[in-house]
């Protein structure tokens, strides 16, 4: 999931599993699909 953050006049969305921060809804939305945080058995 997807949060938003208010930081210095700017809005900012983190990844709810590993915590970075994106300046782009999109960009979150993206990383999240391959962030494997929640999954640490994940193989590539
Ligand atoms: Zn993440």
């Amino acid at each position: 999931m997807v949060t938003t953050t208010q930081k210095e006049e700017a809005t900012w969305y983190e990844c709810e599993k590993c915590g970075l921060l994106f300046d782009a809804q999109d960009d979150a939305r993206q990383h999240e699909k391959t962030c494997d945080a929640e999954d640490p058995s994940y193989l590539q």
